[in-house]
């Protein structure tokens, strides 16, 4: 479809996602080497990854397993017979000179995670690294890069979702979504600065209403969800400036830089027939038994997504605070764990607690790992829920149940957070106004936020142990305001 030069056309923009997910399986895919984290470079080696001529690759059948709970985890209809292929290309990162990987018959196919349609999924191996080194790895005078070959072989599951994003926030928000799901999975560590959840992005506009799909481009590796999204938009931006002055796009791999915000050309996009992929012939198909899919499926936990919905339908959840605890899922669990131990306690003051308090101070570490029990947790929330001790006096509990543990109520009576009787109070307040007349009289001309010194005054004198919002109501009545 085109339109004349000039005319306002409203474009659409359309993205299909390809996910490289390497597996948290023991060793590599085709051999028993130990998976890599970071040890010297070729010291977890062996002939099969290296490429030697004659050695044999035998599956992992860990990473089979991963695969398929991944596929049925959306769903995917499981291939009953999938055969692995030879992709070949030369690249000094592949020492056989071919990815083994599967091609016509990928393990799933047909599956959904949230609003979007998953085209496949199969399993590949990684290629190993090539470290560009530093001037003084020169050799003869020249730069020189040097291969890294442990993390040739890693398992890898490619997921490829059909074109059904229309923005890059959806497509980031798609990404969290599909990362969470395969962190609840334990499949995999989905860490995308360490490479192990690795994003390409294909993306085309087409004028708004057209059911027709553009000219596609490609975005490699995007290592961060916000890269992803600047990417997206920066190259929707070109492709629609393209477009309106009457230019076709052209299909071509980019590469996003994210400090200059700009898009460069990488290659040329290679069609299959590149690859001239061809059965693997030291391999026999990949099979899965009944005993294997059911297994698989046995080892499916609650996903982020059905959990989120699951707190707001039964316990009246907010959308955010139900992601929240569905995407962190040891946030969740505490979380579950706390509404369970705590006869009582309001679910929706805990979820709050949860997501605002306990993530503050655990980081991205799990509660369930620190000093502090979900029973204690869930005591504390409900000291604060019955007005026993402040939200301020919670918070300091709450820093010391975190760092060492204990009983909230011994901890309250210890440092005697417990909160002011109301007659106490009523006279605090009093005090706070005889001795604040400078607060009085600004606020007798009109200058109401000096209610401020006042609240502050009596918040000091109970050293916290008041309701700040209770202290507030009665201040405010008390000077007829
Ligand atoms: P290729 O053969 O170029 O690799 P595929 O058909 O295998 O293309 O699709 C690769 C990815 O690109 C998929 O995620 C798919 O959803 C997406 N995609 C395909 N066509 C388009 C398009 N015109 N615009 C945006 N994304 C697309
Ligand atoms: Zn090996
Ligand atoms: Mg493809």
């Amino acid at each position: 479809m085109s339109a004349a030069v000039g005319e306002r056309v409203e474009f659409e923009p359309v993205i299909g996602l390809e996910i490289h997910v390497q597996l948290a399986t023991r060793t590599k895919m085709f051999c028993s080497c130990p998976l890599s984290f970071g040890e010297e470079p070729n010291t977890r080696t062996c002939p099969v990854c290296l490429g030697l001529p004659g050695a044999l690759p035998v599956p992992n059948s860990e990473a089979v397993h991963f695969a398929l709970m991944i596929a049925l985890a959306f769903g995917c209809e499981i291939a009953p017979r999938g055969l692995f292929h030879r992709k070949n290309y030369f690249y000094p990162d592949l020492p056989k000179g071919y990815q083994i990987s599967q091609y016509d018959e990928p393990l799933g196919r047909n599956g959904r995670l949230g609003d979007v349609r998953i085209h496949r999924v199969h399993l590949e191996e990684d290629a190993a690294k090539l470290v560009h080194a530093s001037s003084s790895g020169r050799i003869h005078g020249a730069e020189a890069s040097i291969v890294d070959f442990n993390r040739g072989g890693t398992p890898l599951v490619e997921i490829v979702t059909e074109p059904d994003l229309r923005s890059p926030e959806q497509a980031a928000e798609f990404g969290r979504l599909l990362q969470a799901t395969l962190r609840r999975l334990g499949v995999s560590d989905v860490n995308m600065e360490e490479g192990s959840l690795r994003i390409d992005a294909n993306v085309s506009v087409r004028p708004a209403g057209s059911s027709e799909l553009g000219t596609k481009t490609e975005l490699k590796n995007m290592n961060s969800f916000r890269f992803l999204e600047r990417g997206l938009a920066a190259e929707i931006e070109r492709q629609r400036a393209l477009l309106s002055a009457g230019e076709p796009v052209v299909q071509e791999t980019l590469h996003f830089d994210p400090r200059s915000g700009t898009l460069a050309p990488l290659r040329s996009k290679e069609e299959a027939h590149d690859y001239r992929y061809f059965p693997e012939p030291d391999l026999v198909p990949l099979v899965p038994t009944e005993d294997m899919i059911a297994r698989a499926r046995q080892a499916l936990p609650e996903l982020p997504a059905e959990r989120a919905e699951r707190f707001q339908r039964e316990l009246g959840l907010a959308a955010d605070t139900a992601r929240l605890l569905a995407f962190r899922f040891e946030l969740g669990d505490f979380f579950e764990l706390a509404l369970a131990a705590g006869d009582g306690v309001d679910a929706r003051a805990l979820a709050n607690w949860t997501v605002n308090e306990l993530a503050a101070r655990v980081g991205d570490g799990d509660p369930a790992a620190s000093p502090l029990t979900a029973e204690a947790f869930a005591q504390l929330v409900s000291l604060v829920q019955q007005r026993r001790i402040s939200a301020a006096a919670g918070k300091d509990v709450l820093d010391r149940l975190v760092a060492t543990g204990g009983d909230p109520h011994k901890i309250v009576e210890e440092l005697g957070l417990e909160m002011a009787a109301s007659d106490e109070l009523d006279s605090i307040v009093d005090e706070a106004i005889r001795e604040n007349a400078d607060a009085v009289a600004k606020i007798r001309a009109g200058k109401v936020q000096a209610v401020g010194a006042i609240v502050g005054a009596v918040m000091r004198a109970t050293r916290g142990r008041a309701d700040g919002a209770e202290v507030q109501r009665l201040v405010r009545e008390k000077l007829g305001l």
